[in-house]
């Protein structure tokens, strides 16, 4: 495979700090963490005893908590846990583990951009089955169109990046039946799952519904609960032969690290759901805020029930070509955001027109965001 080409995050990356504008593209949040799950990776740093390789599978401790964590949580009895270099090693790990060349996963579209990749990496194709706007709801009779005969994975990912869709029961249910008739593995990314913003909503990991926990590998990491993307610590969790496709690909890819903030993790899953269950309610009225100025704006904006996104429709704009949009907002607004059409296999499709702005942003840059773009659109 040859080097993939620049992604569209790092040109709006490069635009934003060229034109100085608000940078609401990237997904990561502008204040730290919770200071206990700091402090405990500064105690880990100055132990004397932290600081060496971890175990191949991660520090007792935190495999421990992630057991505790699907227990308490979920209800599930994982075999295995496998500690990786964020869910993005994860799920490196679990494509080039589990998949053979001329395989075939079935993914949702939009796709979170490491996916196409790694399957690449793999030899393995992607075969997308669509989250339809305005709603990004599924049709199970799509995803029942893209299994063949090569079909060995179902990948999914919900809370979803990039259109905030919380999957709810039914379509679960209809995904989960579909892994039994096929026998197809289930990889599911849930690094969202404590982000799941409206009241009325549940995240509902896949391995729970009947049938599929011994064939579902559940990923997830601290960097989105907790406000810290930059540490990349994951997991993967589930039945010992899935997880043991993981650790065998993993311990080439980078061995054992990270060992102080493992021990943070560790920490961090054991204080409880409260810590993210704060940062949802934070997030929430982010979101509420966003959108409501995205709408005096003259976007039209779609429901997101989660995640750090919400798209906007720029068409009531007379902006038909969000990428073409992207191009421009941070010169003539100040502020940048991503198109969805980054994220799609047809960017001429009904995703055309929009756009993925990110709200795990201060209160006031997320108002001097939206006080650019209403002078701009007025
Ligand atoms: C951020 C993100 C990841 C990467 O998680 P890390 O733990 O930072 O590697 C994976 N999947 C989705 C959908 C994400 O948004």
């Amino acid at each position: 495979m040859s080097a993939p080409a620049t992604t569209i995050f790092t040109v709006m990356t490069a635009l934003a700090e060229e034109t100085g504008a608000i940078n609401l593209g990237q997904g990561f949040p502008d204040e730290d963490g919770p200071s206990l799950v700091v402090e405990a990776a500064v105690a880990a740093l100055r132990s004397g005893t932290q600081n060496q390789y971890a175990p191949l599978g991660g520090v007792a401790p935190l495999r421990a908590a992630v057991l505790d964590h699907q227990r308490r949580r979920y209800g599930l009895e994982p075999e295995d846990v496998q500690v990786t270099f964020g869910a993005t090693e994860a799920l490196a790990s679990a494509l080039l583990g589990l998949l053979s060349p001329g395989d075939e996963v079935v993914v949702l579209d939009p796709v979170y951009d490491s996916y196409p990749a790694i399957a690449a990496m793999a030899g393995a194709t992607l075969r997308r089955v669509a989250l339809h706007p305005p709603d990004w709801r599924l049709d199970p009779e799509e995803v029942r169109a893209a299994i063949g005969p090569r079909t060995r994975m179902l990948l999914l990912n919900s809370p979803h990046n990039p259109t905030g869709r919380v999957l709810d029961r039914a379509e679960l249910e209809a995904i989960a039946a579909l892994c039994v008739e096929y026998d197809l593995i289930a990889v599911t990314d849930e690094v969202y799952e404590h982000l799941v913003l409206d009241t009325d909503r549940e995240h509902i990991p896949l391995a729970t519904l009947p049938g599929m926990e011994q064939r579902t590998l559940t990923i997830s990491s601290v960097g989105k609960t907790y406000s810290l993307t930059g540490w990349k610590i994951g997991w993967a969790s589930g039945p010992a032969e899935l997880v043991g496709a993981v650790r065998s690909v993993k311990q080439f890819l980078s061995f054992a690290g990270g060992t102080p903030l493992q021990h943070a993790a560790a920490a961090a899953l054991g204080a409880g759901d409260g810590l993210p269950g704060e940062l949802a309610v934070a997030l929430r009225g982010k979101r509420d805020r966003l959108s409501a100025g995205l709408t005096a704006a003259g976007f039209a904006v779609l429901p997101s029930q989660g995640t750090y996104f919400v798209c906007a429709d720029a068409d009531p704009l007379g902006h038909p070509d969000a990428e073409a949009l992207c191009l421009r907002l941070p010169h003539e607004a100040g502020v940048v955001a991503i198109p969805i059409s980054a994220f799609v296999s047809d960017p001429a499709g009904e995703t055309r027109s929009l756009l993925r702005f990110a709200f795990c942003k201060r209160e006031s840059v997320l108002d001097e965001a939206v006080q650019r773009l209403v002078a701009w659109a007025g």
